[in-house]
């Protein structure tokens, strides 16, 4: 093995292994996220920062930083908790008037939405805003990836009214 020529340089980026998104990585200790990087959960608390500082006087604060909770632990599930994400779904079910999807095959592979492009609007589109629609994007990208099979369709006859008698 060639010696090389120049010092291996520390990563520029680090891609979080919950939601994919690709950020530096942070300094010192990060108590990160389970199933999350250090660098997304940090941008994560930032993020969320002041509904959580307003959380004692502003409802609205206290639903959009539980939105915000159950979005990020849904897009960074871990297979030992899986109570953790069932909740997850669950709560986002109800905050956004849906049903949960019951039995997901596993993660999505891609998601729509994640707190780094959250973060990214934010000088723009207020938290409460971005939050929602972030969580109504995670909740769509599981309901994808755990829909059934839907055999029903694939039966060929899609008459209407074959069960009169
Ligand atoms: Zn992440």
């Amino acid at each position: 093995m060639p010696a090389a020529p120049l010092p291996e340089p520390a990563p520029a980026t680090e891609a979080c292994p919950g939601c994919g998104a690709v950020l530096a990585p942070v300094d010192g200790d990060v108590a990160a996220h389970p199933g999350a990087s250090p660098s997304c959960t940090r941008l994560f608390d930032v993020t969320l920062r002041g509904p959580r500082e307003e959380a004692s006087a502003d409802a609205g604060a206290v639903a959009t930083a539980r939105l915000a909770d159950a979005a990020y632990d849904a897009q960074h599930p871990v297979a030992a908790e899986p109570a953790r994400l069932s909740a997850a779904l669950a709560q986002l079910g109800t905050a956004l008037g849906a049903a949960a999807p019951t039995r997901p095959s596993g993660p999505p592979s891609a998601w729509t939405t994640t707190i780094a492009d959250v973060a990214a609007d934010l000088d723009v589109i207020d938290l409460d805003v971005l939050v929602d629609s972030w969580a109504r994007a995670v909740f769509a990208d599981w309901a994808a990836a755990g829909a059934p099979e839907r055999d029903t369709d694939r039966l060929g006859n899609d008459a209407p009214s074959t069960f009169g008698g």
